[in-house]
């Protein structure tokens, strides 16, 4: 017994350093890689589900290595936000999003909205303001057409520091959504303490309205919820009609996903919108 405990502890280290090994490496490339351009934004449009109609966009991060490959951000978001790299991307990001939105407005699309996903690394940052602040007077972006998205669990961590920096977000004209909703606790009384503007219904109970009787429930809940509250609801990860229907049905204004239009460039976006007005 005792060869096979320490048999299966040699095994547990050696994929323990493996798997660390991998992460180191993956950290080195990814430096690398955003000092070389191989990271870019790309939007995914957001549209009114009745009309279809445009009325913004969600910037996401891509990563193409230069064996082309693409790495997900579900891989290396963790992997910046643990070496620190997020401060700096993040930052990144939320310039370039803010530009893209001045292009977009200046070719005529004023009414459309951009909205950033922040890390809670980012958040917790003791400059975090500053760099909404600067990033905001340098781009020249129209705060009140600029949303963040804060996850729910991280909506949970913190209150007191949570309902301050909302605050002062707030002040700065930006709008702020509660992303992934649905998958945390997040009681009424506790949502009602939060200035936030919108709710983004998860993308795993938008695809459980079309599997069982009872699937829309949830979905049902977050826009009821976000009538109570007097907030905007959105729904995420939108893949079929039927989804879009009943959705709409329940009264959920909004919706995002492949269905409506994939994550594209900033520069196919400008294209897309202008299809779109000439429809
Ligand atoms: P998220 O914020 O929940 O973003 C939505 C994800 O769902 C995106 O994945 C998007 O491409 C995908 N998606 C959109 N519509 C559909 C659909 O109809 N079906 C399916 N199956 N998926 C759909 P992506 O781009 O791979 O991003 C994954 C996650 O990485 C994001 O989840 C977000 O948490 C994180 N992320 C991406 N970009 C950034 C960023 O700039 N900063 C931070 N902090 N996190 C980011
Ligand atoms: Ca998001
Ligand atoms: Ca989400
Ligand atoms: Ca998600």
């Amino acid at each position: 017994a005792k060869t096979q405990q320490r048999a299966g502890h040699f095994y547990f280290s050696r994929s323990m350093g493996v798997e660390i090994r991998e992460r180191v490496r993956m950290m080195h490339a990814l430096r690398t890689g955003f000092s070389q351009n191989q990271l870019f934004v790309v939007y995914q449009p957001q549209v009114d589900l009745s009309t279809r109609k445009p009325m913004g966009a969600e910037a996401l991060l891509r990563w193409q290595t230069p064996d082309g490959k693409f790495v997900s951000p579900d891989r290396f978001i963790p992997i910046a936000e643990y070496s620190g790299l997020i401060i700096d991307l993040g930052e990144w990001v939320m310039r370039t999003s803010m530009q893209e939105l001045v292009a977009l407005r200046a070719a005529g699309h004023t009414g459309f909205t951009m909205s950033i996903n922040v890390s809670q690394v980012q958040f917790r940052h003791p400059h975090f303001m500053e760099t909404l602040r600067n990033a905001l007077h340098d781009t020249g972006a129209p705060p009140e057409y600029v949303e963040l998205e804060i996850t729910e669990s991280m909506a949970m961590e913190e209150p007191d520091m949570l309902i301050k920096m909302l605050a002062q977000i707030k002040q700065t004209g930006v709008t702020i959504a509660i992303d992934d909703f649905g998958t945390g606790f997040s009681s009424l009384s506790y949502l009602q303490r939060l200035q936030i503007d919108r709710l983004k219904i998860d993308r795993a109970f938008v695809t459980e309205i079309t599997n069982s009787a009872r699937g829309s429930s949830i979905a049902e809940m977050v826009v009821q919820l976000g009538r109570n509250l007097g907030l905007a609801v959105i729904a995420e990860g939108v893949e079929d009609e039927r989804q879009a229907q009943i959705l709409q049905n329940l009264g959920c204004p909004l919706g995002q996903g492949f269905l409506f239009a994939r994550p594209m460039t900033g520069e196919a976006l400008l294209g897309w919108l202008s299809d779109d007005a000439l429809a």
